[in-house]
């Protein structure tokens, strides 16, 4: 059966009544593809984009194979962090939530495990964890998967990608012959292949590549404007959309340089990315952005190419994007890992063929809305005070340095910074880069100027 109808799928009334609630009109491609041999029983392994669904389509089909009668674990699923554990957690407990006395558990690490232990001792359904901590239960023989039908590993790509093959591999064993084993993913590396091979047994494989998938996420919005007031656009845009991280994409060079002496002349530290700038520029300005020290990147379409960037908030089209593949590849960079994103551009009224195209191309329509005519005066402190500074230091790898080293002689002994002041700590060859909350980051600076790092001293300046 193939439909996109939740209706038409033998599902319980109370799962239909949800998704209903939810506001699902119909199935995502990838739960169409997927919920029927999932409810069949077989092994799937799914593959398309974040934001497309996955969750909902390997969770309807436990839930309508779920024995709330029988409180022994049915199903568990394995994601590669925290973060993403209780995503999922948080999802299943949505589309769950007619399900009285259903009780799901989030098994993560990093938390206390006595809790976890007395939940399950008490009896649940369903858990969503990560590797490391399943083991862990296991081992000490409080996990009892006897019953366990179901094994979804989540984000497989990523569980690869993180390591936790030896581990997926220890649990895989500890678990019933007879189940089924589902694998979902956003990419399909050739890990994931054998990985399949290894633990499911006649698999169907179900992929989706629609671009359009990534819309459940991302909220499109078109200002129009005049060729002449645009700096004075983007401006009310950063004001009305206050965001973390913004992208800012330009058609040319030249144009990036503009707007970032622009934005610069008004207070707030923005960086451009472009061709022109050395790769060594180009990876201090991505991880200057990646750890909050810019809250704002302007960049051409190839130099942003290929940079990955988790937590964007907000994608403007500065410059129309020159075709339909652009606009999607542009805006694909917010949206990301379950967050909700905004994509703004800018259009001026002679790009509505254009703006045509990309609506055709999207399956959606842009939202087109008016911008206040309010009289702003440059940009709130929202934007002139990042969050976070960037301070160097002349030791990297070479130097045996690791993160903890620097974390330790940040936070030792007569500290007063805290781990909470410190973000990523980017640790390269020769240098490494530290995120220190920027009200702090002088005292971090005269801190390490005036200790040692793992016995040794180095340079430190802010960036
Ligand atoms: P993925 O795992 O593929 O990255 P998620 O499962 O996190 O995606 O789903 C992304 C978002 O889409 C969630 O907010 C979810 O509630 C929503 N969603 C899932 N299925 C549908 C649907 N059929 N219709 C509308 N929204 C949906
Ligand atoms: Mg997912």
């Amino acid at each position: 059966m193939s439909s996109n109808l939740f209706s038409s799928y033998p599902l319980s009334d109370k799962i239909i009544k949800v998704v209903e609630e939810l506001g699902y009109k119909t199935m995502t491609s990838i739960q169409e593809k997927s919920v029927s041999p999932l409810l069949e029983g077989r092994d799937v392994i799914g593959q398309s984009k974040t934001g497309s669904g996955k969750t909902a389509a390997f969770t309807i089909p436990i839930l309508q194979k779920v024995d709330l009668s029988d409180r022994s674990l049915q199903a568990l699923i394995i994601c590669p962090t925290r973060e993403l554990t209780a995503q999922v957690a948080g999802e299943i407990r949505k589309l769950a939530r007619k399900f009285e006395g259903l009780q799901v558990l989030l098994l993560a690490g990093g938390q206390p495990a006595r809790p976890q232990i007395e939940s399950l001792q008490s009896g649940v359904h369903i858990a969503v964890g990560t590797s490391g901590r399943i083991l862990d239960l296991l081992d000490r023989r409080v996990l009892d998967v006897r019953k366990l039908k179901t094994i979804v590993l989540d984000e497989a790509d990523k569980l690869l990608e993180m390591g936790f093959e030896e581990e997926i591999s220890a649990i895989m064993q500890a678990l019933p012959v007879k189940r089924q084993t589902v694998l979902f993913s956003a990419t399909f590396p050739p890990g994931i292949q054998s990985l399949s091979q290894r633990y499911q047994a006649n698999p169907l494989r179900v992929a989706v590549e629609d671009p359009t998938e990534t819309k459940l996420l991302i909220e499109e919005i078109a200002y129009e404007i005049e060729e002449d007031d645009k700096s004075q656009v983007l401006m009310r845009v950063l004001q009305q959309h206050l965001s973390k991280s913004s992208l800012i994409f330009c058609n040319q060079k030249l144009t990036v340089d503009e707007l970032v002496q622009k934005i610069t002349s008004i207070g707030v530290s923005c960086a451009a990315l472009h061709g022109d700038l050395e790769q060594r520029d180009r990876s201090l300005v991505m991880s200057m952005f990646r750890n909050g020290s810019y809250r704002i990147l302007v960049a051409t379409d190839v130099a942003a190419r290929g940079i990955d960037i988790d937590h964007l908030d907000l994608v403007v089209n500065y410059d129309f994007p020159y075709d339909a593949d652009v606009y999607i590849h542009r805006i694909g960079r917010t949206g990301r890992a379950g967050r909700k994103g905004v994509a703004v551009t800018l259009v001026k009224r002679t790009d509505d063929m254009k703006l045509f195209a990309i609506e055709a191309a999207r399956g959606t329509k842009l939202l087109k809305l008016p911008l206040g005519f309010k009289n702003q005066h440059g940009l709130s402190s929202f934007y002139r005070e990042a969050p976070m500074k960037t301070l160097w230091i002349s030791g990297g790898r070479k130097d045996k340095l690791r993160p903890g080293d620097i974390l330790g002689a940040l936070t030792g002994e007569g500290a007063s910074l805290e781990a909470i002041n410190i973000g990523k700590i980017d640790v390269q060859d020769k240098n490494t880069l530290v995120a220190v909350s920027s009200d702090l980051a002088e005292t971090a600076v005269e801190r390490l100027r005036s200790g040692k790092i793992k016995g040794r001293k180095f340079q430190v300046r802010l960036v």
